[in-house]
């Protein structure tokens, strides 16, 4: 569930991580997971079938996806909105001023605007039948518009661990990829997208 604390914003459980604090509610599990697919599905993966206009860095108005949420889900408002991101520790969104946008994640094609950073070493988790061709072909995006690598191995671990019981993580040499060229974006503290890393690059490790 998610609530507020007058001091702290919004969070997700019953206590404001920061202070304890009940704070008042704001929305329960049952809404925030359906808020979150529809958001997910018009910001990440189908804007025109919902009647958004989006541009080529992911962004759509504001109001617009509010009156269109609005519509479909009658108890939904702009602050319930705001507070699902604002709580989300995932950070798979952002909202400024009139506009919102997925920071990763897309199937539909964008060219997102995030600076480029420099790494050292990124990881990617797979399962262990994907390997062997990964190594010998390097990483592209499936059904995505990006690769999404990890900034820890242990990130990599639990990002896989959704997809595959047992994943073996592949290490990125970021550092020697982007001195040939190669443009890696972080939109958060987990996620960097590039979008492809071709095999020359890759090395399995172990933690
Ligand atoms: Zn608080």
């Amino acid at each position: 569930m998610i609530r507020k604390c007058n001091e702290h914003g919004y969070f997700r459980g019953h206590e404001c991580p920061e202070c304890g604090d009940n704070g008042r509610y704001v929305l329960d599990d049952e809404r925030e997971e359906r808020l979150g697919r529809f958001i997910s599905g018009a910001l990440r993966h189908f804007p025109e079938d919902v009647g958004l206009e989006m541009d080529m860095q992911g962004w759509v108005n504001l109001d617009n996806l509010c009156n269109i949420m609005e519509s479909r889900y009658r108890w939904s408002t702009e602050e319930r909105l705001i507070a699902l991101i604002d709580s989300d520790v995932k950070k798979r969104y952002e909202a400024e001023g009139s506009r919102i946008r997925a920071r990763y994640g897309h199937s539909v094609n964008v060219n997102l605007d995030y600076p480029g950073n420099e790494f050292a070493y990124l990881y990617y988790g797979v399962s262990l039948e994907e390997v062997d061709m990964l190594l010998e072909n390097g990483i592209t995006p499936i059904r995505q518009r990006y690769v999404h690598l990890s900034t820890s191995y242990r990130k990599a671990n639990e990002a896989a661990s959704v997809h595959t019981e047992n994943p073996v993580v592949i290490e990125v040499d970021a550092e020697t990829a982007q001195q040939n060229g190669l443009f890696f974006m972080s939109v958060n503290d987990d996620i960097v997208l590039t979008d492809e890393v071709p095999p020359e690059y890759l090395n399995v490790v172990e933690e």
